[in-house]
């Protein structure tokens, strides 16, 4: 019965072309992987943005970490699997923010999805509301869903309608929430923005910044650097598993609210400490970020992000049916309409040896369904070449 109604739904997908399957890779993060089938791919997939995920120094760190603290933390924070390499990798993560959100405090999360359901769920009380992106990452929609708090949503990067919702609520507590970088679009909010509108209707401002740590700002440091933000009123959540190319995350805020999560946040107590030779990797890999590695890193992405649009725009005027959004971040978009056009171009990559996501509704809009290439320091701009080559002979294929 289970079995039937689950094979039911799974047709559905298939009758949308919105099946999913899992790949298996047989090597580390990196832009050249190879499938355990033997199939070797250049691939623009990945959020190790800065190419860490497997650079010696992290794996070193990872090895040193692990003899020096074991494998496991044994229990959840409370109990007693917090460490002092959990306690110096929030140090650091604190006085990374402490320029832009006065007396930070960090605190670290297994995943940047628990982080996030876990500052929805502790703050978003019922005296609260909270105001979102539409287009905000998952793990803040299912965050905000599960919260005892009002939930109002406006249009993606709408302000005019957001200000419309603050004046209008009567709730005691406002939080607006939007990630800084947006995931499937490549965007950025408008930071500065929203912090004078919360400023101006007395609101706090999450921020989900997965996409900006370590990429954004001189030093990395993200996107509050980016923009050089400064207010009480930041509540910022960082991710760790993508430019810092390791996994965990971090939320950095005023001490009362960091010590509200320790104390409430379900995703933090009922949880086992992330294991603390990641958190000693973490502190190597955010010393990379910062330094002049870190630096050059960014740099080389930068001109590998102009080289891609560059080449892109040139497919676009060719092809009417496509769209490029603007986008100065390592992710872009190119939206080519229907589920099986981007499907039969991501086909047509992978004919080439080229390895990227065809993105589908419910992930995005329907109508937007598109490939979306993420770029990493890791890459060369030989590859990059070699991706808008392929993607000129995929198109050629396309039927209208
Ligand atoms: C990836 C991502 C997350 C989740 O972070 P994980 O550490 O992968 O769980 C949260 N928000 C945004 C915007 C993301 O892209």
């Amino acid at each position: 019965m289970l079995i039937e109604h689950i094979n039911r739904r799974l047709r559905e997908l298939d009758a949308t072309a919105s099946r999913r399957r899992l790949r298996e890779t047989a090597t580390p993060c990196g832009p050249n992987p190879r499938l355990s089938d033997g199939t070797d791919l250049l691939s623009f997939c990945s959020n190790d943005y800065l190419g860490l995920a497997n650079h010696p120094q992290v794996v070193q760190a990872l090895a040193d970490g692990a003899r020096r603290w074991g494998v496991g933390s044994g229990a959840s924070h409370l109990v007693s699997g917090h460490s002092l390499a959990h306690a110096a990798l929030e140090a650091r993560l604190a006085s990374w923010m402490a320029p832009h959100i006065p007396g930070a405090q960090a605190l670290l999360f297994c995943s940047g999805y628990m982080a996030n359901v876990a500052l929805m769920t502790a703050l978003g009380d019922a005296q609260t509301t909270l105001f979102a992106d539409k287009l905000n990452h998952a793990s803040l929609v299912d965050g905000a869903l599960l919260a005892k708090a009002a939930l109002q949503r406006y249009p993606h990067g709408r302000l005019d309608t957001l200000e419309r919702q603050l004046q209008a609520c009567s709730t005691p507590l406002k939080l607006i929430v939007t990630d800084a970088v947006f995931s499937m679009d490549g965007d950025l909010a408008d930071l500065p923005a929203l912090l004078r509108l919360a400023e101006a209707h007395d609101a706090w401002l999450v921020l989900d910044d997965a996409h900006g740590l370590g990429v954004l700002g001189a030093r990395g440091h993200g996107a509050l650097e980016h923009f050089g933000l400064h207010s009480e009123r930041l509540i910022y959540m960082g991710t760790l598993g993508k430019a810092a190319g390791v996994a965990g995350a971090a939320v950095v805020a005023h001490p009362t609210l960091v010590e509200w999560l320790v104390q409430s946040a379900r995703p933090y107590i009922y949880t086992t400490a992330m294991p603390p030779a990641l958190a000693h990797a973490l502190d190597q890999s955010l010393a990379l970020i910062e330094g002049e590695e870190g630096q050059a890193r960014r740099r080389h992405l930068q001109g590998l992000i102009a080289r891609l649009r560059q080449g892109l725009e040139r497919l676009v005027a060719m092809h009417p049916n496509l769209a490029l959004p603007p986008s100065d971040t390592p992710i872009q978009p190119l939206l080519v309409g229907s589920n099986p056009r981007a499907l039969a171009l991501g086909a047509a990559l992978q004919a080439r040896g080229l390895w990227v996501p065809a993105i589908r509704p419910p992930t995005v809009p329907v109508g937007t369904a598109r490939l979306r290439f993420t770029l990493s320091a890791a890459h060369t701009e030989a590859e990059v070449d070699r991706l808008l080559a392929a993607l000129g002979e995929a198109l050629q294929e396309l039927p209208a």
